[in-house]
């Protein structure tokens, strides 16, 4: 995993704003239209507390608001308050969490606002497994449409109001997404420390030995690899492959290794050279040109960019390829 610096967020929300402004402004007017009456106190006082944070004179930005703001958000307003709303045979009636997130349009803008803002921060694949695409094609009245998928930091079922807040949007696949769900991992995708911003803190490395037995056996099993966990702050925090398991997924990926160590016999260092020299009329970019070598990324810091990066890149460093 690897985070995105907030700057780089800003820089993304300040091309949309007049976007942002035209979703924080129907969201209030959705909001108002919420008829209070059917709901008891606790829920009437937290709907007044949710409207307040977008109406015109807020102090707060609430769809751009930072990760500290954010935090401080959910200090202050909380979890909403439990759904007291029954009909007589003890259904549940609609809650107010639905009417907010309703209200929010969250769901709207998975397909609409998402796909092009997160474009532009540089994210298309799954921020915690980066195996997939963080996006889904989901059939409504019978039209599929490709919807980006996000994980909530702080989950729309306790904090609906943080729905749509940019910050708190983690691009996800609909598996990691699922694995997810309310388990609490370490992981704080958008930071401002710059140092989190260009190394990934998790690493995949080949097995001892297992370059040469694969090339006396030619057999893609005998390929092995294993996968560093981050270092975590917290000791009894869940780890990563527990709640994603990574190592299973990576584990049907062989054959791309089997093509990486079978590149590092083809390219070695003379040939690179002289591929280098040859084509120098195209002027590559060295990152372009060993992206090209390997058919993906090569940098830690565009991880997010395409689905299976980090794996390729850590391996054909290993192969001594890049
Ligand atoms: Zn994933």
């Amino acid at each position: 995993m690897i985070a995105i610096h907030q700057n780089k967020v800003i820089n993304a929300q300040s091309l949309f704003q007049p976007e942002i402004e035209s979703q924080r402004k129907k969201a209030l007017t959705k909001l108002k239209k919420i008829n209070k009456n059917q709901f008891n106190t606790n829920e009437k006082d937290y709907l007044r507390e949710v409207i307040s944070l977008f109406e015109d004179n807020s102090s707060i930005k609430i769809i751009e608001c930072n990760p500290s703001y954010l935090s401080s958000l959910v200090s202050s307003i909380g979890i909403i308050p439990p759904n007291s709303r029954f009909y007589k045979n003890g259904k549940t009636k609609k809650k107010l969490k639905q009417f907010i997130l309703e209200a929010l349009n969250y769901s709207y803008l998975r397909s609409s606002f998402y796909p092009k803002y997160f474009r532009e921060i540089g994210v298309k694949s799954c921020v915690y497994c980066n195996s997939q695409l963080s996006i889904t094609a989901v059939k409504s009245r019978d039209v599929y449409s490709a919807k980006f998928d996000v994980d909530h930091y702080y989950s729309k079922d306790e904090y609906p109001f943080l729905s749509i807040s940019l910050f708190n949007l983690y691009p996800a696949c609909s598996s990691c997404n699922r694995a997810k769900s309310n388990n609490k991992i370490e992981f704080e995708l958008y930071t401002s420390n710059h140092k989190n911003t260009t190394k990934s803190n998790y690493n995949f490395k080949l097995s001892p030995y297992s370059k040469s037995k694969y090339l006396t056996t030619r057999d893609s099993m005998e390929i092995d690899f294993y996968f560093t966990e981050p270092i975590y702050l917290n000791p009894s925090t869940k780890k990563f492959n527990d709640v994603f398991h990574i190592e299973s997924i990576y584990e049907t990926q062989k054959d791309l290794i089997e093509e990486l160590i079978i590149k590092s016999q083809i390219y070695n260092k003379s040939y690179l050279k002289a591929l280098k020299y040859n084509f120098s009329k195209l002027s590559l970019h060295p990152e372009l040109f060993k992206r090209t070598l390997v058919g993906n990324y090569t940098q830690d810091k565009d991880i997010h960019k395409r689905p299976m990066s980090k794996i390729v890149m850590d391996i054909a460093k290993d192969l001594d390829l890049i």
